[in-house]
């Protein structure tokens, strides 16, 4: 038997286990070929048949509907940053932005060199505790799109509710990607790094509507057009062959969870379990999100000091509870209980957090 901890990465992160077993027993050999999938041609049949199953797996777990385009590119969610701005906004257009913290400001950034951006709400004054309300959200005239961080990674805080502006949504999904509905009617596009909730690091999924892609700029690399990549369906270099492969399967394995809304439910039942710990201990846990926001992806907490913190950390260690540290950004605790997260994993962290209060009072 393999020996597996319980691993709280905010990504790179936990697969389900029946995932990485199958690619063990299919990679030197994939189905009879005499070589492993990453050994032969993206063009030929084995390779093919890969792709474009996972395409259809996208589709069809999370309820991408046909006026959409689905994209395997490189660069991760980073490169999105840029390639949005690049390819949505004409000269006149702007591009409103959600500051909801560290991966907004990272989008906000790059989109800076492209096009005219704004911030049309902004969480640095309550120090990215919470997502804003619709109402709160200031779309100014000539606005493209309004841009927006499903899930901070970091601050562990969501959208509970999608905003319901009179712009399209652009979505960074990375880190709540596939782990509740969209509605596809408010998005232009969605993207995000697949080393979350999809599979492995080297590539991002985006999902745009096929007539955003068709208008885009073309005064650019050719790499960095959406309509290209989606004329040559991915494969207009070399895709990313080991992340797509890994990610048909991790998306077969939602498929038969109960897709999206199984991983929903899931979400909110292994979050919940968390936050109770952290309600029910008398302020001896923190959570400094507000309640609206809490992410059911990251959830973050504090202890009563640095040095609790401290010993928390090497006592889950040795439980086999890793990679609970918060950001070095932010300190604190942080626990990454993506889709493949099993729910014994979090139980297993709930005991640990009772056990430890009772060994170290405040
Ligand atoms: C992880 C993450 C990113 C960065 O993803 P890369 O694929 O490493 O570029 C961007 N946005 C969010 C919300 C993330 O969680």
């Amino acid at each position: 038997m393999t020996e597996r901890v319980h691993n709280f990465s905010a990504g790179p992160c936990t697969l389900p286990l029946s995932v990485l077993e199958e690619g063990q027993a299919e990679f030197v050999d994939y189905h009879g070929a005499g070589m492993s999938l990453i050994e032969m041609s993206h063009r030929g049949k084995h390779f093919v048949a890969v792709h474009e199953e996972a395409i259809d797996l996208v589709r069809t777990v999370y309820g991408v509907p046909d006026e959409f385009d689905v994209l395997f590119l490189q660069g991760g969610a980073t490169l999105q940053f840029a390639m949005v701005p690049m390819n949505l906004l004409k000269s006149g257009e702007r591009g409103a932005y959600v500051n909801s913290g560290t991966w907004a400001k990272g989008a906000i950034a790059d989109a800076q060199h492209y096009g005219d951006v704004y911030t049309a709400w902004d969480g640095t004054d309550c120090n990215f505790t919470r997502m804003p309300n619709t109402g709160e959200i200031e779309i100014q005239s000539g606005t493209r799109y309004l841009h927006l961080t499903s899930n901070e990674t970091i601050g562990g805080i969501r959208f509970g509710d999608w905003p319901k502006v009179d712009v399209p949504l652009v979505g960074d999904m990375s880190s709540d990607y596939m782990s509740r509905p969209v509605p596809w009617d408010r998005f232009d596009l969605v993207y995000g790094g697949a080393q979350k909730n999809l599979g492995p690091a080297g590539m991002a999924l985006v999902i745009i509507r096929k007539t955003v892609a068709r208008e885009n700029n073309q005064n650019i690399g050719r790499y960095l057009r959406y309509d290209i990549q989606a004329d040559k369906d991915s494969m207009f270099n070399t895709p990313p062959v080991f992340p797509i492969y890994m990610l048909g399967k991790v998306l077969k394995w939602m498929r038969d969870q109960g897709g999206v809304e199984a991983m929903e439910r899931q979400a909110e039942d292994k979050a919940g379990i968390l936050y109770r710990a952290i309600d029910d201990s008398g302020g001896y846990y923190r959570c400094p999100v507000d309640v609206d926001s809490r992410s059911v992806m990251n959830v973050v907490f504090r202890l009563p000091s640095e040095d609790l913190e401290k010993t928390f950390l090497s006592g889950a260690d040795a439980a086999g509870l890793l990679n609970l540290k918060g950001h070095r950004s932010v300190g604190g605790i942080r626990a990454s209980i993506y889709n493949a997260m099993p729910k014994e994993g979090v139980q297993a962290l709930a005991s640990f957090m009772s056990d430890f209060q009772g060994a170290h009072p405040a």
